[in-house]
């Protein structure tokens, strides 16, 4: 599929452009899907700045893809033209190791080949992403989108949705827990929904109380700002599962304080920096602290389906792709309310 369009970083840190790609033509087992919407992730920002190393420019950053499908392979069994589906942080997996058979092809030991940035064995170079008009993926790493759902709103769940998701479940939230989210950004805000849904009670631990309403709307039953000190008093042994979505190190001592005995501080956003950490407040209490990246393929699935049925889809602010560049500063302001999705028909 020669001529699709995408926007890309021509290196780190630079600003993104017009870009022009060919994706594959189907395979037997690909399915062919139009872009509709792409989520722009925090994670976009550490990439293109190449934050963490190994960045492979031009890059075409983007995995929070909401589409429909325009054309199958011949032996595609579970997607038909015209449905709507998704794409998240993953394209394919080793599918042998003992991570890809429990379902957890986000923690594969083989190869892993994300959504962008990632060396591609089939196409042989390195993976475009969603800030583009069309992509082409394996039916098992294809999301079917309930048709309940707007795609824009429902673009966000494949990355943020998931990533919040995940550890939710894994760590027991749900009613009689006590879950706060630190940070009320794409990941946070859909933290609050989805562990409410589930019927936790939810706490925001936000920098400051400027959010506060909104928390409260996204189904937040309580709102504390982290720069008041006694927030740290106050809140002292309460929370079964605290998330950091923060994607800065901040001191994670203090949230461990906030922990019930066996309680998990669960780390998803990715500090700049390591951060130290006392061994005494985690063992007079048996608390955790854990880490968890986005989920499996059929987790992701179980998320869309659980959003569906509760008609949950993210708090949204739609841009065409030539604005793509403010929002990233924005973003990086924690300025956003509270995922931007390009419109990729703009392209
Ligand atoms: P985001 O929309 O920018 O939200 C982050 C929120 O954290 C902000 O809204 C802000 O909330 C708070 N924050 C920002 N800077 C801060 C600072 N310096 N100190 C304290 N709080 C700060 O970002 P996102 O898309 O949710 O992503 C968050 C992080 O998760 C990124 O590092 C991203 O790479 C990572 N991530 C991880 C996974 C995974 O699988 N583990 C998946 C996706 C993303 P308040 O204004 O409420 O304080
Ligand atoms: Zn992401
Ligand atoms: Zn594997």
């Amino acid at each position: 599929m020669p001529n699709t369009r995408a926007y890309a970083a021509a290196e780190a840190k630079a600003p993104l452009t017009p870009f022009t790609l060919d994706r594959r033509e189907p395979g037997e087992f690909d399915v062919a899907i139009d872009i509709k919407f792409c989520g722009i992730c925090h994670t976009d920002l550490h990439q293109t700045a190449n934050d963490w190393g190994g960045g492979t420019f031009p890059m075409v950053p983007g995995h929070e893809i909401a589409g429909v499908v325009s054309a199958v392979g011949g032996k595609v069994t579970r997607f038909q033209v015209g449905q709507h589906v998704g794409v998240g942080c993953l394209v394919d997996s080793c599918r042998t190791c003992v991570e890809c058979r429990k379902g957890l092809e986000q923690y594969c030991a083989g190869q892993v080949v994300f959504t962008y940035n990632s060396m591609d064995p089939k196409e042989g170079r390195v993976t475009y992403g969603g800030y583009s008009n069309k992509i082409v993926v394996d039916e098992n790493y294809v999301l079917s989108i309930p048709e309940n759902l707007p795609l824009d709103g429902a673009a966000p769940l494949l990355c943020a949705g998931i990533t919040l998701y995940s550890p939710l479940r894994h760590w027991g939230a749900g009613p009689g827990k006590k879950v706060a989210i630190i940070g009320l950004g794409g990941l946070g805000h859909m933290g609050v929904k989805l562990a409410h849904a589930m019927g936790a009670e939810v706490t925001v631990l936000s920098q400051s109380l400027n959010k506060q309403k909104d928390g409260a709307r996204l189904g937040a039953d309580h709102f504390y700002a982290t720069s008041d000190p006694d927030t740290f008093t106050k809140l002292a042994g309460q929370f079964d599962l605290i998330v950091n979505t923060v994607p800065a190190a901040s001191n994670w001592d203090q949230f461990i304080g906030l922990l019930a005995t066996n309680g998990a501080l669960v780390v998803v956003g990715v500090p700049d920096d390591a951060v130290a950490i006392n061994g005494f407040p985690l063992i007079i209490k048996r608390r955790t602290v854990a880490g968890s990246l986005i989920g499996g393929i059929a987790e992701t699935q179980e998320m869309l389906d659980f959003c569906g049925k509760h008609n949950i889809v993210s708090d949204i602010e739609v841009i065409p792709m030539q604005q793509v560049n403010e929002a990233y500063k924005r973003v990086s302001k924690s300025d956003v309310r509270y995922r931007f999705v390009i419109d990729c028909g703009t392209l």
